[in-house]
């Protein structure tokens, strides 16, 4: 009998009417022959819910607890799955994180999945049960909780899928993958098929469609990843290697990210030591640089802008200020209204000219960008945030996405 792991996210299981919906949606799959793991994220925003209300507690609450916590919305949703099919008249059982054998390391809120001991699983696949497992959650050496990271219940899935050696389908509030978030650019087109390549770095470049992860393990156990409209009725998007069928397009896809703030040190003295001392002082507090841009030295000095998280801004300040007692002419400014924006496609590899349309793009609509980083497959630039949705048409109309 053949195996399919199913995931589906927090709008498709928000209420109690949309956990029967995916019940029935199981069954029918059921029926038509396969033996059916279901992966479920936690329902509607509760994850989201859960955070503020550590809020309220803590600016820096313990990220064991925090595990600890945010853990619980998948087991909600779980439980009440498998309540759900049994009242319908099939057999399953739910299972946490750890009692599906997901094995993660110990870095509490981003653990990394060593293993899947994947015995139980298909031992109550081999009874004729319908097996939900609690996304986003597993369980390090020290038998903690851990949780995954955000959409974290896309690498479950897939880590399920690889060990079962079967294909992952996720579910989800949009038909697929587009060229663009539909939510930002409505006329968006959806994808057929994408390559993990190009997935993979519109994943981590922030189209929140697919968690990063889930498709590293894809490509890594070559697992073949379909995305679709949760009610299971529409084509959706396959995930997989190239091959002659895909037509290469030079652009495949523009991500949208206004995580990050911008950091400009001005008046920074240009030696390497102290442009090396800013650096090492954000990587000892864990900051993650994202891009970096320096101006040509005027009078022995430039002026340093970089990138990082937003969440990182009080730590950033408190860096700031010690940087200020040894480099006393330094000013800094921080910018948070910015946002990065790339374009990604395996086609760039061969083909020319992408960044001189997008620069075209930019003078013709009066869109001031702040940086330009690239690599083999994708060019971001950092634009002010207000120049947004402007940017995202006109390239989405440019590159037909
Ligand atoms: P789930 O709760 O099912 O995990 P997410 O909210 O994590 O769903 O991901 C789905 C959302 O991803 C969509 O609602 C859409 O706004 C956003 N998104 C961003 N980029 C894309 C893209 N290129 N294609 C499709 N959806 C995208
Ligand atoms: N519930 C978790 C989150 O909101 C994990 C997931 O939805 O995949 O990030
Ligand atoms: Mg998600």
């Amino acid at each position: 009998m053949s195996i399919i792991v199913q995931k589906y996210g927090g709008t498709s299981v928000a209420t109690i009417d949309k956990i029967k919906s995916v019940a029935k949606l199981l069954i029918k799959r059921k029926e038509a022959g396969s033996n059916v793991v279901a992966v479920v994220s936690a329902m509607g925003k509760t994850t989201d819910n859960l955070i503020r209300m550590t809020k309220e507690i803590s600016a820096n609450p313990s990220k064991r607890e925090l595990d600890m916590l945010i853990s619980t919305g998948e087991q909600i949703t779980s439980s009440l799955l498998a309540m759900t099919l049994k009242e319908l008249g099939y057999d399953s059982i739910s299972l946490t994180g750890f009692q599906a054998g997901i094995k993660t390391g110990d870095s509490h809120t981003k653990a990394p999945i060593l293993d899947v001991d994947i015995k139980r699983v298909e031992k109550y696949l081999n009874e004729g049960k319908i097996v939900i497992v609690a996304g986003f959650q597993g369980m390090d050496k020290n038998g903690d909780i851990t949780t995954l990271g955000r959409g974290g219940s896309d690498t479950t899935a897939v880590a399920l899928a690889a060990k079962l050696n079967c294909p992952c389908e996720i579910y989800t509030d949009v038909h697929g993958i587009y060229g663009t978030d539909p939510g930002i650019y409505p006329n968006a087109k959806k994808l057929d098929y994408i390559t993990y390549e190009e997935m993979m770095e519109m994943a981590s470049l922030g189209a929140k469609v697919i968690e990063t992860r889930a498709v590293e393990l894809g490509c890594k156990y070559n697992v073949p990843i379909y995305i679709a409209l949760n009610t299971g009725e529409c084509l959706g998007t396959y995930i997989k290697e190239l091959d002659e069928s895909m037509e290469t397009k030079v652009i495949t896809g523009l991500t949208v990210n206004d995580d990050d703030l911008m950091v400009t040190i001005n008046n920074v003295l240009y030696n390497t030591k102290d442009i090396y001392n800013i650096f090492n002082k954000l990587s000892s507090r864990d900051i993650n640089i994202d891009m970096i841009s320096q101006t040509a030295p005027v009078n022995g000095y430039v002026n340093i802008s970089f990138t990082a998280p937003k969440c990182s801004k009080s730590i950033i300040e408190e860096l700031v200020d010690e940087l200020k007692t040894n480099m006393e002419k330094i000013k800094v400014d921080i910018q948070e209204d910015i946002t990065k924006i790339s374009v990604v496609g395996l086609g760039m590899r061969t083909q020319s000219g992408v960044a001189a349309k997008i620069f075209k793009i930019f003078a013709d609509n009066d869109i001031e960008f702040k940086q330009v980083t690239t690599s083999e497959i994708r060019i971001s630039y950092t634009i002010n945030t207000k120049d947004r949705e402007k940017a995202v048409s006109n390239i989405a109309k440019e590159f037909n996405l």
